[in-house]
């Protein structure tokens, strides 16, 4: 067995009266991010955090901005897709590690739910998932409340 890392980040301009996707799940907030897809960063630096343990190639790659099947796409859909893909290359994941790095709205709360979610969309336990919150003490487009970023690192295993 073979054990792999990969690290993917994301980051999402943020926009008055959309909805506000992270971690699969809607939370309340006055902004939402501007995106093709359902603009869920978390999702997304999980996506690319697995592809690049397996060796594969990025969201974008696989899940092309341009191409209309994935306009307003459910981001679950994407990583339930990434983990097929994954799959496909004889990797399982052991666990991923992630921090979001967001100034509004406080996401603490919904940590529980967006682990339980995500854990269960990639069929793991809620303890390999980890998800972890910063703010930038108000500092540059973060701090402005303009954009969220997201980062990720999955530990893989390779049969
Ligand atoms: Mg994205």
């Amino acid at each position: 067995m073979k054990i792999r890392i990969g690290h993917g980040i994301d980051f999402h301009r943020l926009e008055e009266g959309l909805p506000f996707w992270l971690g699969g799940i809607a939370i309340p907030s006055d902004k939402g991010c501007v995106a093709h897809s359902d603009g869920d960063a978390l999702i997304h630096a999980i996506c690319d955090s697995l592809l690049g343990a397996a060796g594969l190639r990025d969201i974008g790659f696989y899940f092309p901005d341009t191409s209309s099947e994935y306009k307003n796409i459910d981001s679950k859909v994407l990583l339930k897709k990434t983990h097929d893909l994954i799959k496909e290359k004889g990797c399982g994941i052991e666990n991923i590690d992630c921090v979001v790095c967001l100034e509004k709205p406080k996401i603490s709360p919904h940590i529980p739910e967006m682990i339980k979610t995500i854990a269960s969309v990639l069929s793991t336990d809620r303890e390999n998932i980890s998800i972890k919150a910063t703010t930038t003490e108000k500092l540059g487009f973060i701090g402005r409340e303009e954009g969220i970023a997201a980062f990720a690192t999955a530990l893989i295993s390779k049969h």
